[in-house]
């Protein structure tokens, strides 16, 4: 395909479930709040991904994140929420997107993993393939809310090594509350069977090389609905995925819908639901007893120096070392 026909996806644009039919290329906007120039808040190597994303065979690097800006979805406590929603970002050529892979790897990155970019899939392909033309031969990593149609992945997944996709709910009112979209959960499934199909796990000892990890946040009186994500994911997907579960859950919203944290009881139950799923593979994040951080892309570092080198930043462009 040629990059035209990519960026024609834009008109009358069903990049996701939300099928807006507008025309992004003539200044119309849907519900993702992006037009048809691709727009990036932050790009930096970040080392608090899933350990088999963060190495490679020199040791621990860290992943090399892109974050581009809007969303899909309308989570009530995304974390993101200066980029999503806010629209935190700066205009990039694809040409300018390709030197930002290219650098990332240029300066150690395990991997390119892109973070919430569906509403800009048919750039990031021309990108992508620019990148790789100029050298670049990094694993490349989708990293989704997993609220995007089979048919827009379909302009990517041939670029795609390894799918880093959200599971969120199965249950139509929880998914509702938290994120508008009953809908949520059949999207999500259909997705992530569609990324399960076609990259079969690769491993290179501990680094994950193809496949797909599904992530999933437990959220806090909600172990019900974890449950069910748990069972559907042993029955359905176990052979071709990796788990990888979350547990520190922030409350964002306002009117905090959920004002409570996951406890050391509730940490204890979920290890015994693995067990009675029969799950033994995968990653459980811990209970953390520091105060949670979150994310301020007002800032030229974003996370704590600790977690991340930033790249590139919206508000100035590259950032040297
Ligand atoms: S990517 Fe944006 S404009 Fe396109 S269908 Fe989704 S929300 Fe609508």
């Amino acid at each position: 395909m040629t990059d035209d026909v990519y960026t024609e996806s834009y008109r009358a644009c069903r990049l996701c479930p939300n099928l807006c039919g507008v025309d992004r290329l003539n200044g119309e906007m849907g519900l993702c709040g992006e037009g048809g120039q691709l727009r990036i808040a932050f790009a930096g190597i970040h080392r608090g991904e899933e350990p088999c994303i963060s190495v490679t065979d020199r040791g621990f690097s860290g992943s090399g994140t892109i974050f581009f800006t809007g969303c899909t979805l309308g989570c009530r406590d995304c974390q993101n929420v200066q980029i999503s929603r806010d629209h935190l970002g700066a205009e990039v050529s694809v040409e300018e997107f390709s030197r930002i892979c290219l650098e990332l790897q240029h300066r150690g990155a395990a991997n390119i993993n892109l973070v919430t970019g569906t509403q800009f899939i048919p750039s990031i392909a021309a990108g992508l393939r620019m990148a790789k033309a100029g050298g670049l031969i990094l694993p490349v990593i989708w990293n989704t809310s997993s609220f995007e149609t089979v048919e827009a992945l379909g302009l990517i997944d041939d670029l795609i090594d390894i799918y880093l996709a959200d599971i969120k709910s199965l249950d139509a009112q929880l998914n509702r509350d938290s994120c508008g979209h009953p809908s949520y959960g059949p999207v999500a499934v259909q997705v992530i069977e569609y990324m399960a199909e076609r990259h079969q796990l690769r491993w290179d000892d501990q680094v994950l090389l193809s496949g797909v990890i599904v992530r999933h946040l437990v959220l806090p009186g909600y172990l019900e609905q974890t449950a069910e994500v748990l069972r559907w994911f042993s029955e359905h997907t176990a052979a071709a995925a990796v788990l990888s579960l979350m547990v520190q859950y922030i409350p964002m919203d306002r009117e905090r819908w959920i004002d409570a944290v996951v406890t050391e009881s509730c940490y204890e139950q979920l290890l015994e639901l693995l067990d009675e799923v029969g799950i033994e593979d995968g990653f459980i994040q811990e209970l953390g007893d520091e105060e949670p951080w979150i994310p301020d892309f007002s800032a030229r570092n974003p996370f704590p120096d600790s977690f991340c080198d930033p790249v590139w930043h919206w508000s100035c462009s590259w950032i040297d070392r």
